[in-house]
């Protein structure tokens, strides 16, 4: 069983390799990566795989995502520190608690209670408190918090979520993956006043985004 210290290495070949390598630049971000212990966040028989360079299985047939994704989204938000950020697919809560490092607070809705259960107890273990969680259909977004600096969505969309654009704040980004089953552009959406502005990221493959403004 590989120790703490092995964790620790192969998390900042993970960040060196992956994440800076493939030009991530923010120090802030790349300092939290290199300080989550991203496999807690997964069950104990893929711990040795836990920082090679693609997505694993978390239960439900979701999955983590992979870690450069994860940098790439996060990166795309422009955190500073100030934000109150809106996360939906909580999954393993691993994006969750970069987030929750890099923000003020967070609020992150997740479908499955079985994984929103198990994410709630990795967090609390890691004692990172300025979250909070809830079962639901994100796409409605979470309009009691509204508005979000910043909304960050982990699984695929047919098309933007509106709720999700509405929940903004002036100047507010939203990352989402939109496109068909199996293949999305990662789109930034930022709200200037009436407009909305649009950037493509690039290519991404994710899992379904289920629900009323999803598939
Ligand atoms: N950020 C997570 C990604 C998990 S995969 C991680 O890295 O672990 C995407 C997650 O989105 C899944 O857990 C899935 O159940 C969830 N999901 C799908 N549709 C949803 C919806 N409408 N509302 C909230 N969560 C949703």
């Amino acid at each position: 069983m590989a120790g703490v210290n092995d964790f620790a290495v192969r998390r900042r070949r993970m960040v060196q390799d992956q994440i800076a390598a493939r030009g991530v630049r923010d120090q802030r971000l790349l300092t939290v990566m290199q300080e989550i212990p991203r496999h807690l966040f997964m069950e104990q028989a893929l711990w040795r795989r836990a920082y090679e360079d693609h997505p694993l299985p978390i239960g439900g047939g979701q999955t983590i995502s992979q870690p450069f994704i994860v940098a790439l989204m996060t990166d795309a938000l422009g955190l500073t520190g100030r934000e109150k950020v809106l996360e939906i697919g909580t999954g393993s809560g691993y994006q969750t608690a970069i987030l929750a490092k890099l923000a003020d607070w967070v609020f992150s809705v997740e479908r499955l209670p079985e994984l929103s259960r198990k994410a709630q107890t990795v967090l609390e273990e890691l004692k990172i408190f300025n979250v909070n969680l809830l079962v639901g259909d994100g796409t409605k977004g979470w309009p009691e918090e509204a508005p979000y600096d910043a909304i960050i969505v982990t699984a695929g969309a047919p098309v933007t979520p509106r709720p999700l654009v509405e929940q903004l704040t002036e100047g507010g980004r939203l990352v989402v993956p939109v496109g068909q089953r199996g293949e999305q552009s990662l789109l930034r959406l930022t709200r200037r006043g009436d407009k909305v502005l649009q950037e493509d990221l690039g290519g991404c493959r994710f899992v379904d985004l289920v629900g009323e403004y999803g598939w």
